[in-house]
């Protein structure tokens, strides 16, 4: 999306030409995986929901200019902490808990077969 739009910043190499090795050790790779990890984002090290999510540098950068973006006005964290919000306050209710772990094992087998 990023190199559609003419900006290379994510480009981690060729696929013909460059080693794995490389790829892999590219500054960019790199600092994809730091700013990937959420214990490195000041607002996801403390959020209850760290356990369930995980955030984009591509968005982040796309968005706010930023790999690491700025989580408090970060729409695609308040989506998710919409979602999580949503899904925790149904979960409180059994049946409602039920029909969701029975979403969960219909897909896992889905994905199996
Ligand atoms: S909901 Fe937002 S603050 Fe919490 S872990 Fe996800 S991206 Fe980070």
């Amino acid at each position: 999306m990023v190199g559609w739009a003419g900006d290379d910043l994510f480009k981690l190499g060729n696929v013909f030409r460059d080693s794995y090795k490389k790829v892999m050790s590219s500054d960019i790779t790199r600092v994809c995986a730091v700013s990937s990890n959420l214990e490195a984002q000041p607002a996801c090290a403390r959020c209850a929901y760290k356990p369930y999510c995980g955030v984009c540098p591509v968005y982040n950068y796309a968005t706010q200019g930023s790999l690491w973006g700025n989580m408090p006005s970060n729409d695609r964290c308040g989506l998710f902490k919409g979602i999580f919000e949503t899904l925790f306050a149904l979960l409180k209710k059994p049946g409602n808990a039920a029909i969701l772990k029975k979403w969960v094992q219909r897909t896992n087998t889905e994905m199996v077969a």
